[in-house]
């Protein structure tokens, strides 16, 4: 085998497979190490998003959709179903074999593209002659140029010690063979409130305990306070903010979970328990501290806006640098280190520009700044909202609820924010990120002639309404 490599990409997540495939087909020679083991112990590639995340958490969520949709909704279109059953085993294994096809499809890309996959914990020794040193297991490596991709792991609550019997992380809780009685989650932001939607819609009674006393802080308020109503009242979660676990104790196969709220001591049991507390970097036994590699206070690698380290020929990428935790953010950031490896030059990823997404039901999306944030920044700007009980296409879907918000520059009539809360936010959120990304204005969406009937005549109808021009309101 090669032992020299232009670059070496450590972590085969999103951020790092892709940095690898763009690398390769710069033309640099490629090597993606990386130590994930699925289930049954084999290598796995695609990181967290494809192996216990973004993509096996919406499988589910597709699923456990159509089973509530099935007891739930169907009877309105006339179709009549009588105790409808779910074979867990078999939502499980359908979502295995989507995980399998999508890390498989990364192998035979890595084949396609001439890149070279190892499969061990890689670890920086230093750097000989323009080389960096790596080890993998009992192997020896060097190269040119490093991505470090090593991503995020669950942030463990000293409270609630992980088991993944009764108390689950997200690997955990993906892999639940059975629905359980009463299921409580600690945390009410994006993967608890997608996680507790799963078994919430298979059937568990679901208690989310958040620590925070907002719901969804970061999102618009009117958005937050819509969704909020909407998986309380129809997905019937059980959501308590404001919430503090202090312990759980663990009786017989019960689990006791004491919290504080609202000044009192309450306590809670559960037959399992997800802990969705944040995510916290992977830089444990890459050899950070022996080559000098800058960590940040929160842990992060210390990257400038181009993901360079302080180290030379250093970048690093994704999960475990500052930013959002998000796939789709450490992609990009994969293709803008492999470009300047590859010597191109590159403008930053602008953050303000990375669409957010909750796959719940409905769906929560939203890109660019918030009205509150807006307020606070003193600039003036123009408000619409687009309505989904107005839209047929909503209607006909059986969906009709929710909103889509445009925020524009007052002085100019910018995008500045587009905030949704309602059916296929998550596809919506694209047109939104497009308007964002290319410094349109609301007369541009206005101009854009959106398909009838279609759910993104909302947000048509939202920028008219930023301009006192609604043609539904
Ligand atoms: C339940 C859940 C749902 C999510 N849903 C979404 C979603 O819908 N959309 C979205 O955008 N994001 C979602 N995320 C977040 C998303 O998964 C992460 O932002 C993304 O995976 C980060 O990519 P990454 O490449 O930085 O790291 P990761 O995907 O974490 O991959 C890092 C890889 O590096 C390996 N590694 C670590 N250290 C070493 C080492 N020393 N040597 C070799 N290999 C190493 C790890 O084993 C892993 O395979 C979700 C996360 C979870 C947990």
């Amino acid at each position: 085998m090669d032992t020299e490599y232009d670059v070496a990409v450590i972590g085969a997540g999103p951020g790092g497979y892709i940095a690898a495939i763009r690398a390769a087909q710069l033309g640099l020679k490629t090597l993606c190490i990386d130590a994930f083991k699925n289930d049954e112990g084999n290598p796995s590639l695609g990181g967290t998003c494809l192996n216990v995340g973004c993509i096996p958490s919406k499988a589910l969520l597709q699923s456990s959709e159509n089973f509530h949709s099935l007891q739930h909704d169907f009877a309105e279109h006339g179709i009549q179903s009588t105790n409808p059953t779910i074979d867990i085993t078999k939502m499980i294994a359908r979502k295995k074999g989507i995980v399998d096809k999508l890390t498989g499809g990364i192998k035979l890309l890595f084949e396609k593209n001439g890149i070279t996959s190892l499969h061990g914990t890689a670890m920086l020794l230093g750097r000989e002659n323009n080389q960096w040193q790596i080890s993998i297991g009992g192997q020896h490596v060097c190269a040119r140029n490093i991505i470090i991709a090593t991503g995020s792991r669950p942030r463990e609550l000293a409270s609630a010690p992980v088991d993944n019997i009764s108390i689950l992380d997200n690997a955990g809780a993906l892999a639940l063979q059975s629905v359980p009685k009463r299921l409580c989650v600690i945390g009410a932001g994006v993967i608890g409130l997608e996680l507790g939607s799963v078994w919430k819609r298979l059937g568990s009674q679901v208690t989310l305990l958040e620590a925070m006393p907002d719901f969804l802080p970061a999102a618009d308020k009117r958005i937050a306070v819509e969704a909020k109503k909407s998986l309380i009242n129809k997905t019937g979660l059980d959501i308590q903010l404001g919430a503090a676990v202090e312990h759980v104790e663990r009786q017989g196969e019960e689990l006791i979970i004491t919290y504080h709220h609202q000044q009192e001591s309450k306590q809670l049991t559960a037959d399992k328990l997800i802990v969705a507390v944040g995510r916290v970097p992977n830089t444990e036994g890459l050899g950070t501290e022996k080559i000098g590699l800058e960590i940040d206070a929160h842990g992060f690698i210390t990257v400038d806006e181009l993901c360079k380290t302080n180290l030379p020929n250093i970048w690093a990428i994704g999960d475990v640098v500052r930013g959002p935790m998000l796939a789709h953010k450490a992609m990009e950031e994969g293709v803008l280190a492999a470009e300047q490896i590859a010597g191109q030059k590159v403008p930053p990823l602008l953050f303000n520009h990375i669409p957010w997404v909750i796959y719940t039901q409905p769906e929560i999306a939203w890109v660019g700044q918030t009205e509150e944030q807006l307020k606070k920044a003193g600039i003036k700007y123009k408000k619409g909202n687009g309505l989904f009980p107005a839209n047929g296409r909503a209607l006909a879907m059986g969906q009709g609820e929710g909103l889509v918000k445009v925020l524009t520059d007052a002085n100019n009539d910018r995008v500045l924010g587009i905030h949704i809360v309602g059916p296929m936010a998550s596809e919506l959120i694209n047109e939104a990120a497009l308007a964002i990304a290319f410094d349109a204005s609301s007369e541009d969406l206005i101009g854009t002639i959106h398909a009838h009937p279609s759910l993104s005549e909302t947000l048509h109808e939202a920028a008219l309404a930023a301009n006192k021009r609604a043609l539904h309101g």
